[in-house]
């Protein structure tokens, strides 16, 4: 661990507001449970909607100043705040494991993506430009892209130090002041990572964190009139309620939401890197990815041996505390393991046993085994809702086009996996399929440079790579009579 890094993750934490650690406006708390003990970890202050208030106010300040900075001083910060979360890498990745529950090498990994995303943006930073446009004689036309303003991140709790890295990061590179709402189960990363960005150089007031409860702290951040652009990662149903009140200020959203992404396997797999994509694709973070490949749509000719192997995969899978490094870790709170227990009940009244796991380890902490039903057909609930837990469905196809129509036989639209060795079949199937990403012999392919983003009921807008940065600028066109 770093020198610069606390020694040890506190047990109190306040809101961070204009560069440093401030009280809730009332005494209201609430507080942080590790998943793997049940444990408490933390009690957090509670953002009230006249804290989101000062936070806002605030945030507009700071960016006034921000936005007429030169854009090298925008490189340079971001830059150092890249070089400082590497510093406390290893105290983020154990807040990270000790908050959500995954394994530290995992922990590890995301950390690194997150310091990844400011680099990737500190290289933009001073590339954002507008264009000329050729007019009649007699005109000049050209573009200015600026900032939106104050904007508001949303962020969830399965990944919460990169998912808040992926919005801030971009926004701030463009010139915005952030205002960030973390996710009540997980919200000591949001306010870890502000104090190393402020500790990295970001001036006061740029980068704000206002912990609480969606409905509270949450609404009154995207509802609020001074908020310029919101970033919302999290659930198609709070998506669309932030979506609906955004609209009655014109604010600018852009929503990050679920996912029932397919994975294909053909006959022509080659076979090991088929089953360790389907199970990465299924069994990490405990299923607790938006874009988990929670269907396995295999071939009818090699379904048999498929399965046989796939469920010696998951039975070799070892559970336990993310701290200790298992190859799976809890779910995050007591509240999602019940969620996902109920949807293995559903899934045994509609399909029957799964044939391998279903229960939950007989020891603290909220494990739930490796669960694969087999027989599933697309139409029952287990096939179509988002499970958010280390649950796959398998169902079986015969040819090309049935796979393309089973892949896209749900209202999402997030990722579409397939393993062929068939380079044309591969290259169809990416443009026939209604996804965002599609990943070809590897699930979880791309990364911070990749724009990743929903179709249809899997999200408006995208988030990584150059494309982030449109949903964090306005373009203003100015045309002149010369
Ligand atoms: P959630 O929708 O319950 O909560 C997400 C965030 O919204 C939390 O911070 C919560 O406090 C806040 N919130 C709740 N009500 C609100 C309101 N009325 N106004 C404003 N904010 C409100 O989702 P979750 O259970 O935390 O996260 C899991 C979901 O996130 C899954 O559906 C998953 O697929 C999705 N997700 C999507 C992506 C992506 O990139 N597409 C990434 C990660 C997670």
């Amino acid at each position: 661990m770093s020198n610069k890094a606390p020694a040890a993750i506190s047990d109190q934490y306040e809101l961070w507001i204009d560069g440093e650690e401030r009280s809730a406006g009332t005494d209201d708390r609430f507080t942080v449970v590790d998943p793997a003990t049940e444990d408490t970890v933390a009690d957090v202050g509670m953002a009230s909607g006249d804290d989101v208030d000062r936070a806002v106010s605030v945030a507009r300040d700071a960016f006034e100043s921000w936005r007429s900075r030169p854009p090298k001083e925008r490189v340079q910060v971001l830059t150092a705040i890249a070089a400082a979360i590497r510093e406390q890498s290893e105290y983020l990745a154990t807040v990270e494991t000790m908050e959500n529950g995954k394994p530290i090498s995992s922990s590890r990994s995301q950390v690194e993506r997150a310091a990844r995303h400011f680099e990737y943006y500190a290289g933009i930073a001073d590339k954002i430009q507008g264009e000329s446009i050729p007019l009649s004689d007699g005109y000049v036309d050209y573009t200015i892209r600026e900032p939106l303003g104050v904007t508001a991140h949303i962020v969830p709790w399965n990944v919460p130090i990169y998912l808040f890295a992926r919005s801030v990061a971009p926004a701030l590179a463009a010139g915005n002041a952030a205002v960030v709402k973390p996710a009540e189960q997980t919200p000591i990363g949001a306010l870890e990572l502000a104090r190393v960005a402020t500790e990295a150089g970001l001036p006061d007031g740029l980068l704000n964190v206002v912990p609480g409860f969606g409905a509270e702290a949450g609404a009154a951040l995207t509802g609020h009139p001074h908020v310029n652009g919101i970033t919302f990662t999290g659930s198609g149903p709070t998506g669309t309620a932030v979506a609906q009140s955004a609209v009655e200020n014109v604010t600018e959203t852009h929503l990050e939401l679920g996912g029932k992404s397919p994975n294909v396997v053909f006959p022509d797999a080659e076979w090991e890197a088929a089953l360790d994509g389907t199970i990465t694709a299924i069994m990490t973070n405990a299923g607790q990815v938006c874009s988990a490949g929670s269907r396995l749509l295999v071939h009818e000719d090699i379904h048999d041996e498929f399965l046989d192997d796939l469920v010696d995969r998951a039975a070799a899978l070892e559970l336990g505390p993310g701290i200790d490094d298992y190859d799976m870790g809890p779910l995050v709170s007591a509240d999602h393991l019940e969620k996902v227990q109920n949807y293995i009940d559903i899934g045994r009244e509609e399909v029957g046993d799964p044939v391998i796991g279903g229960g939950r380890l007989d020891r603290d902490g909220y494990f739930v085994e490796p669960t694969i039903f087999d027989g599933v057909s697309h139409d029952t609930r287990i096939a179509q809702e988002e499970i958010f837990g280390p649950v796959l469905t398998v169902s079986t196809f015969a040819d090309e086009d049935e796979a393309v129509e089973l892949a896209d036989a749900t209202d999402y639209g997030l990722v579409a996996g397939i393993y062929t060795s068939d380079v044309g079949r591969a290259h169809r199937f990416a443009r026939d399929v209604d996804a965002g990403q599609v990943y070809i012999n590897e699930y979880y392919a791309g990364g911070n440079e990749t724009p990743f983003g929903g179709y249809k009921q899997s999200g408006i807008g995208r988030e990584n790579g150059v494309q982030a940065i449109d949903n964090y600028t306005q373009i203003k066109n100015v045309c002149a009579n010369i």
